[in-house]
């Protein structure tokens, strides 16, 4: 086992977090950075994307023949991580959640002429994804074979009808990836598709309004009505939209381990800061054992998770699905940035309730870590289904 990193690895590792000292934490104690849905301004964000660009810093999870920097997941975790210390991180290195997922899926399964027009523009940053997916009640959530938006061939093209929610983005994307029924087969009946803002047939209902900060673009309700999708625009093939989904989901969904990592991490150094200087009854904070506690549990839990994190991307960089590794790592990171922020927050006092951190952004935030890319409990379910089939071979090596 190698736990360095390569020194490609460590030099970008370096640069994103003298970017991210430099220039972006220093714009998160400025409120003239957010919009209004507590993201960082889309004028502002546009000019330090540009200064990411020309540092190198960009797309790291894309090949170089695209514009990325090319770089394995274990090699991502180590960069992610970094990134993710600012609020603001993600969306300036062009590494946020779905863009990340969905250029990773396409960069995959896509054909060169579908990565040519749905891909690059994505890669360059001049248009925004979603992945369109969940369902409302009694529709696709957790168990996607409730799936009941349908898509229907009627000779070289496909006819939309359905009704799906929490599609991250929406208000913003261009390039839409949508899962769709096309046939009652239990294991080959739905399918992927791509489709375009400007297509007709489809609408967006609403933006749900949240508890916690918005991605750009929001969580919204879309409608399809009769929408036109060219067979051409589908993705692998018919009945591969659960396979295509797997393909996405595990580097997506260790990717935002990665990322709630640095946003632990941070919330940890700013406790580390203010026990370090803020004196009770006569002592240092930091040289109180209850405070070593906390701080102590917390930063072991981040190891914890940043080691299960990096072994599901070793995993995936072998070509394995890596799903138990992933189930893990998504799981015990959810919790770890809860504990973190959490932690955080009860040492930095009324200081970390209030709004001249950004503790209490990330405390808002970190719900949905335990929600998105599949509950908790489901991930728990599938992981206790490998046990009971698998027995002590569940830990196996190799
Ligand atoms: C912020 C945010 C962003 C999202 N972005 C997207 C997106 O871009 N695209 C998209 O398609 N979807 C998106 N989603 C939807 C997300 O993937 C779903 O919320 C998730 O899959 C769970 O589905 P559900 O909400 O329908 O929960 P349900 O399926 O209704 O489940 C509700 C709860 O029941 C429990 N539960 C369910 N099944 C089991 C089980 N087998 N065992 C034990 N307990 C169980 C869990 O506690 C679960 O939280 C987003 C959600 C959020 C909150």
């Amino acid at each position: 086992m190698d736990f360095k990193l390569s020194a490609r690895c460590d030099d970008l590792r370096q640069r994103l977090k003298g970017f991210v000292d430099d220039v972006l934490i220093p714009l998160e104690e400025n409120a003239a950075s957010f919009d209004q849905h507590e993201n960082i301004d889309t004028a502002l964000l546009e000019r330090v994307q540009s200064q990411a660009r020309d540092q190198g810093l960009w797309s790291l999870q894309m090949p170089r023949e695209r514009g990325g920097q090319g770089l394995s997941m274990v090699e991502m975790a180590a960069c992610y991580e970094e990134m993710n210390r600012s609020i603001f991180g993600p969306v300036v290195f062009n590494s946020a959640a779905p863009d990340d997922g969905n250029m990773m899926v396409l960069n995959k399964v896509a054909s060169d002429a579908q990565k040519a027009r749905w891909l690059q523009p994505i890669v360059d940053g001049t248009v925004r994804s979603s992945f369109v997916m969940t369902e409302p009640a009694p529709g696709s959530g957790s168990d996607p074979s409730m799936m009941r938006t349908t898509a229907v061939r009627e000779g070289d093209h496909w006819v939309v009808n359905g009704h799906k929610h929490f599609i991250t983005g929406a208000g913003v994307a261009s390039h839409f990836i949508l899962i769709a029924r096309t046939s009652d087969d239990a294991r080959k009946g739905l399918s992927a598709f791509l489709f375009h803002k400007d297509d007709p047939g489809w609408e967006l209902v609403r933006r749900i309004p949240i508890m916690g900060p918005e991605e750009h673009g929001g969580h919204c309700e879309l409608k399809f009505n009769n929408m036109v999708i060219p067979d051409e625009n589908r993705l692998m093939e018919v009945g591969d939209g659960l396979k295509l989904t797997q393909i996405r989901l595990g580097p997506a969904r260790l990717t935002h381990c990665m990322r709630w990592l640095g946003l632990s991490k941070r919330s940890l150094e700013i406790a580390s800061r203010y026990v370090s200087e803020r004196e009770s009854f006569g002592m240092k904070l930091a040289d109180r054992e209850g405070v070593q506690w906390l701080l102590g549990e917390a930063a072991m839990a981040i190891q914890v998770g940043r080691l299960l994190t990096m072994h599901a991307a070793w995993k995936l960089d072998q070509g394995d699905f890596a799903r138990k590794e992933v189930s893990m790592a998504k799981v015990a990171v959810a919790d770890t940035l809860h504990k973190s922020v959490d932690t955080a927050i009860q040492l930095c006092g009324a200081i970390g309730y209030s709004r001249d951190t950004p503790l209490e952004w990330i405390y808002r935030y970190a719900r949905q870590a335990r929600l998105v890319d599949g509950a908790s409990e489901v991930h728990k379910m599938v992981l206790s289904r490998n046990l009971l089939s698998e027995g002590s071979e569940f830990w196996k090596w190799g």
